[in-house]
């Protein structure tokens, strides 16, 4: 397969994609990206999001990996200092059911790290594997048609400069201009919907105290399911022996942005853990504030027609509120899918090649689009939806299944399965998994967090709110 390929945007869905493009033969594939890419471990403009806490799922972590096959991609970022965190053994999560128990036997893992390293060990792997060249530039549009994308046009300081391409995949994020760039080819009617709970994020990193470095995961969660606004807040391991201590509050609920609120904000939460956790501990960092977190989809794939030579990859295509920690998961299962549709047409120019691909990377960001929009839909104030029948009954099994998984593995499991995005959500229909959700919980709901006794030594001496 010859042929040069154009990527707009250098994130994790613009680097694997770039990964696939060249493992399939393609001559030349150029990444575009509007900031320098760097060459270590570090927050870059253009990524305002690498400010918060990023959770990578098993489902999205397989996925990279098969991308990037023996390039060692979780190896290295545990080598750089990630955490792997097992749902079942290595975290704290205080559900609005109760505390979850921790088992002995292993659940899926997430892995924990700073955006940063995530994007400069993925980026450091696809250029060791791939000849992908690198530009700092910034894309202002399409040429070609709307029958045939043919390149992007650069921004360039004597007048837009065009990049010929025979494909061309936007991965430039929830900020794309894909449905303007479109219209600018004659394509117009794309079909947008937002769902927004109006969360705002507010994180802030800290010095993990002497001691603490093993202390799990801890998250106490937002509850939606008593007509009030989400509040939660997570303190999540980093690499360089740091914790990005993250608060998620929707409309009406919002989290502050000064240090003395945003420990009170912690403490506020039904359980205080978070806040006596932090009370004493060094921040590294001020308090960042996001407002990107509304869910939103484009449509694309249901326009009638599309041109040939253009797929849209990652949040350009669905965006979602980031609480669930979905969205790098889904930019890599967009790329996969990239994978799979150009090894079976065989050529970069194949007729239908951009359209198979742009249907089968939305269909899987539907899991992730329904458990987002149909839990932000129950937040009051939340724009762009509101619960219909179907989400009333979701969410009734839904609840009861977390009633469940406090005192119940395999009611547990089956929730990991499903929000690790290892598992179709239909696993929560197995035959185990609806006899748990129907028996209920063997054991009484813990109203304690499940602390080891070391843990909770280490908690009483870390505690400075007298709480
Ligand atoms: C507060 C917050 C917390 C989150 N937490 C999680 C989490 O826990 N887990 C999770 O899986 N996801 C999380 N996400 C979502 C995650 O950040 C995105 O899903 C992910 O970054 C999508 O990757 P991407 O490559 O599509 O886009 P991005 O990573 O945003 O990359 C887009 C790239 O395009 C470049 N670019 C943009 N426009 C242009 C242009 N015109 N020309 C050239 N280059 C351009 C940018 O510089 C950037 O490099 C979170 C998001 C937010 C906002």
């Amino acid at each position: 397969m010859s042929r040069r390929a154009v990527v707009i945007g250098g994130g994790l869905a613009g680097m694997l994609a770039a990964a696939v493009l060249s493992a399939a033969g393609v001559d030349e594939v150029v990444v575009v990206d509007r900031d320098e890419l760097p060459e270590g471990p570090e927050h870059r403009k253009g990524l305002p999001q690498g400010r918060h806490a990023h959770l990578l799922m098993a489902g999205g972590m397989h996925a990279m990996e098969e991308l990037l096959p023996g390039a060692g991609l979780r190896e290295r970022l545990l080598a750089a200092g990630a955490h792997e965190i097992s749902l079942s053994s290595g975290m704290l999560a205080r559900t609005p059911e109760g505390w979850l128990r921790r088992w002995r036997r292993e659940g899926p893992a997430m892995v924990t790290c700073s955006r940063a390293l995530l994007d400069w060990v993925v980026r450091s792997a696809v250029r060791e594997q791939a000849p992908v060249r690198i530009r700092k530039a910034a894309v202002v549009g399409l040429t070609g048609s709307a029958e045939r994308v043919r390149g992007v046009r650069i921004a360039a300081p004597g007048g837009d400069a065009g990049l010929d391409a025979d494909l061309v995949v936007d991965a430039s994020g929830r900020g794309s201009r894909v449905v303007s760039w479109l219209d600018g080819l004659g394509l117009s009617g794309v079909r947008e919907r937002a769902v927004d709970s109006g969360l705002v994020n507010a994180s802030r990193m800290y010095r993990v105290p002497a001691g603490a470095e093993r202390f799990p995961l801890t998250i106490v969660q937002a509850d939606p399911y008593v007509s009030r606004p989400a509040r939660s807040a997570m303190v999540m391991p980093i690499e360089g022996g740091r914790w990005l201590v993250s608060c998620g509050g929707s409309r009406g609920g919002e989290p502050p942005a000064d240090p003395e609120g945003f420990l009170r904000y912690t403490l506020d939460l039904p359980d205080p853990i978070v806040g006596r956790l932090i009370s004493g501990a060094e921040p590294l960092t001020d308090v960042h504030l996001s407002r990107s977190t509304s869910n939103v989809r484009r449509y694309l794939e249901k326009l009638p027609h599309w041109p040939e030579g253009f797929v849209v990859l990652g949040d350009a295509l669905a965006t979602f509120n980031p609480a669930y920690g979905h969205g790098m998961s889904v930019a890599a299962f967009g790329a996969r899918v990239l994978d799979r549709e150009l090894n079976r047409a065989g050529a970069l120019t194949a007729p239908g090649l951009a359209r198979r691909v742009l249907r089968g990377a939305a269909r899987s960001a539907d899991p992730a689009w329904s458990m987002a929009v149909g839990q932000d839909v129950l937040y009051p104030g939340a724009r762009g939806g509101r619960p219909t029948a179907a989400d009333r009954v979701v969410t009734a099994y839904t609840r009861r299944m977390m009633k469940a998984a406090t005192g119940s593995y395999a009611a547990a499991s089956a929730i990991w399965d499903v929000t690790s995005l290892r598992t179709p959500p239909t696993r929560m229909f197995h035959p185990g998994a609806v006899l748990a959700a129907l028996v209920g919980s063997p054991l009484p709901p813990s109203t304690e967090p499940p602390l080891t006794p070391g843990e909770r030594e280490v908690l009483r001496g870390l505690d400075r709110t007298g709480v």
